[in-house]
């Protein structure tokens, strides 16, 4: 690449190589097989240099970008995305990321790629109980890296127990991961298959801990069901949620919601893996029994693109917009996945 072209491979997208982080799109280019499926890995070049940005000369391979402030990436394989994200501009590292990144000697990182085939089905799963209470929905806001909605876990009113868990977990609060662009997004995949968002409902354990704060660190401490969405039918549920998206478009921005009732996110089947994971924002603590839908839901494109219209920044920043909130893949090392249901050969067709 070099200073006239202005062109780049992913390859070359700078905090990648130097970062831990990967809060850039296409963190998995690298990771082979991801794209599998009929996805084209996209091209990508850079559409404008940001200002006082400066391109590494030809040959000057070790040069670092990490002086860029700001990059504005083109992606150019499809049109409609141009219509929409024509100028993507990202922070070289998101501040969440500015603290430790890693777990050092971590054994049970999130997220991950579930493997189908190497999924152990456990009979002894019995389906998640979920009882949540649409009136402990406090409000919605935006943290600077994602938007989340808040509930009173004051009581016992409001969570799930049975499947995987040995205690009953109480909702916390629910959140969503999403990409720029359709292609990616999620955090955990399931055969190297990316979908462009996901929810997380957080869940801490109450019988164990007095507290959020002190389950967040703690053995058993806390248990997060996730959910993909792929693009399809409008969610009707999720646009409640949605309509007050434009009221928290900057960071720390919060808006009054509900009632609102989250089982509304769940699909319908109640197939599920679980395996024992970690955060996957700091601190990243190793605290968390994930329990991963196999179905996804649905959502629209406007759907997803109110999700794309907020901001990481505060007003009278420059604008950041919020998209690929997501950490990278993180290795298995030493763990089985279970799977509440027998493995079949329709995971191609998910
Ligand atoms: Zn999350």
């Amino acid at each position: 690449m070099t200073a006239h072209s202005h062109r780049a491979t992913a390859s070359y997208i700078p905090w990648e190589k130097d970062s831990v982080l990967g809060v850039v799109p296409g963190r998995r280019w690298s990771e082979g097989p991801a794209y599998k499926g009929g996805v084209t890995r996209p091209r990508v070049r850079w559409s404008q240099a940001p200002r006082g940005a400066r391109f590494p000369k030809a040959g000057s391979s070790g040069t670092k970008f990490t002086s860029f402030c700001l990059l504005a990436l083109r992606l150019e394989w499809r049109p409609c995305t141009m219509r929409v994200f024509s100028s993507l501009s990202l922070p070289p590292v998101h501040p969440v990321w500015k603290g430790p990144a890693s777990v050092p000697g971590g054994t049970r990182q999130s997220p991950i790629n579930i493997r189908w085939r190497d999924s152990v089905y456990d009979p002894q799963l019995q389906p998640l109980g979920v009882s949540y209470n649409a009136e402990a929905c406090l409000y919605v806001w935006n943290t600077g890296y994602l938007f989340q909605v808040e509930f009173d876990d004051s009581t016992e009113g409001s969570g799930i127990s049975g499947g995987p868990l040995e205690n009953h977990y109480r909702l916390k609060q629910f959140h969503f991961h999403w990409g720029a662009v359709n292609e990616w997004g999620s955090e955990h995949t399931v055969d190297d298959r990316v979908y462009p968002a996901e929810l997380h409902l957080v869940h801490w354990n109450a019988v164990k801990y007095q507290n959020y704060t002190d389950a967040v660190t703690g053995a058993d401490g806390l248990a997060v069901v996730g959910v993909f969405l792929k693009l399809g039918a409008r969610h009707e549920e999720l646009q409640e949620l949605v309509a007050v998206l434009p009221d928290i478009k900057h960071k720390d921005a919060r808006a009054a919601l509900g009632p609102f009732q989250p089982s509304c996110l769940l699909p319908a089947c109640q197939d599920y893996w679980t395996y024992p994971g970690s955060l996957t924002t700091p601190p990243l603590s190793e605290s968390v029994t994930w329990i991963i839908h196999k179905k996804p839901i649905e959502v629209a494109q406007d759907q997803l693109a109110a999700f794309r219209s907020l901001l990481f920044s505060v007003p009278g920043e420059e604008e950041k917009m919020m998209v690929n909130n997501y950490r990278p893949l993180q290795p298995l090392m030493n763990r089985k996945v279970r799977s509440s249901f027998q493995a079949t050969h329709e995971g191609a067709r998910l």
